[in-house]
């Protein structure tokens, strides 16, 4: 019988379409023991004797696929790919699929929801009723402020056009210069981080953007300015965000995503900063789709068929490429 390990934490709560698509397919479903993000050794000691992984965002390292002596898949719930060693997993015959589309509106939305937030302070005004004050604070709109995607994807570009539609001065980088309907600036990075309010983050950790905003940046941004993460720990410098925060230089923050999760780091004390768990793709129909996405492409590769989804080859280049220069 077929065994496949689901990391992926929630799997077929808001649906359980996904199971039942597994089970009819005569699939042995082995469930995560620990309900959250596992650990390298948590999975290697998981993987042994499992055809295919159903995964997250636990390290699927070159230790763990080769603890995997049967595997013959990854099916990521989602895009980021900064998890799994896409060489290790080519060099032991291993596929990649994963389901990029499925997340982006959910990823996309909250960031607005976390830029309005911060412009307007209702997490500190959350904190501070909830403390006994009754402070009515002065904010910003979102329609009045320059704000600096960084990113232009599947996510970067839904944010440019929800920006759009408040009618934010949009300023743009991306490796790539993408047509948009919306009227953008493209501009490099210190001229994004010299001139927005707000910067909003939507690139996946590669080589190219660890310590994407460290201390040079963070001190290149106006005064308080406001940044958004809801790509991935590791790009922004944790450690320098929250100097930044503490120093009042930025007014606030909003991270979704972090080095290590669950997240218990000094961020967590700092007011400025708004924080959530990981949770840019948790809407009940990105979800759904990205769950069915993950569970489509276990059943198409067990069956011989083509994947609905898997990794391009873009994905191995970019993870195999150099750290880029600063800009
Ligand atoms: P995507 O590949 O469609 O877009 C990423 C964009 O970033 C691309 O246009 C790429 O050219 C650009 N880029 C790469 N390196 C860059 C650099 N150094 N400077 C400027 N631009 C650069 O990816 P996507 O689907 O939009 O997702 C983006 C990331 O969002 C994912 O990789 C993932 O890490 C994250 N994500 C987070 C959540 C969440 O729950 N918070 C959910 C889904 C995705």
């Amino acid at each position: 019988m077929t065994r496949v390990l689901i990391t992926a934490v929630p799997f077929g709560e808001v649906d359980r379409g996904c199971l039942d698509l597994l089970e009819e397919a005569g699939v042995d479903c082995v469930r995560n023991p620990h309900g959250r993000r596992l650990t390298e050794p948590e999975l290697a000691s998981l993987v042994p004797g499992v055809d295919a992984v159903i995964a997250g965002t636990e390290p699927i390292t070159r230790t763990v696929i080769g603890a995997a002596r049967r595997l013959r898949l990854i099916s990521r719930v989602g895009v980021g790919l900064d998890s799994v060693d896409l060489a290790a997993a080519r060099e032991h015959g291993v596929a990649v699929a994963y389901t990029p589309e499925a997340p982006a509106d959910a990823v996309a939305e909250l960031t607005i929801g976390l830029a309005l937030s911060l412009l307007r302070g209702v997490h500190l005004a959350n904190a501070a009723v909830r403390g006994g004050a009754w402070t009515r604070l002065p904010g910003r709109r979102l329609g009045a402020v320059t704000v600096g995607v960084i990113g232009v994807g599947r996510i970067g570009r839904r944010v440019v056009r929800l920006l759009s539609a408040f009618g934010a001065r949009i300023l743009a980088n991306d490796l790539v210069r993408v047509p948009l309907a919306e009227p953008v600036e493209w501009v490099d990075k210190p001229t994004l981080f010299r001139e927005a309010d707000l910067v909003t983050l939507h690139v996946p950790l590669t080589p190219s953007t660890v310590g994407l905003v460290g201390p040079g940046q963070l001190a290149a941004m106006r005064p308080g300015a406001l940044l958004v993460n809801t790509c991935r720990g590791g790009v922004v410098d944790e450690a320098a965000l929250a100097d930044a925060l503490r120093s009042g230089r930025l007014a606030g923050a909003a991270v979704d995503t972090f080095v290590d999760e669950p997240y218990r780091g000094e961020l967590v004390g700092v007011d400025t900063c708004l924080i959530t768990a990981h949770m840019g793709s948790m809407a009940v129909d990105c979800r759904r789709r990205m769950e069915h996405g993950a569970a489509r492409n276990v059943v198409a590769f067990l069956r011989g068929e083509p994947l609905d989804e898997p990794v391009p080859e873009s994905e191995y280049e970019v993870q195999a490429m150099a750290p880029a220069p600063a800009e």
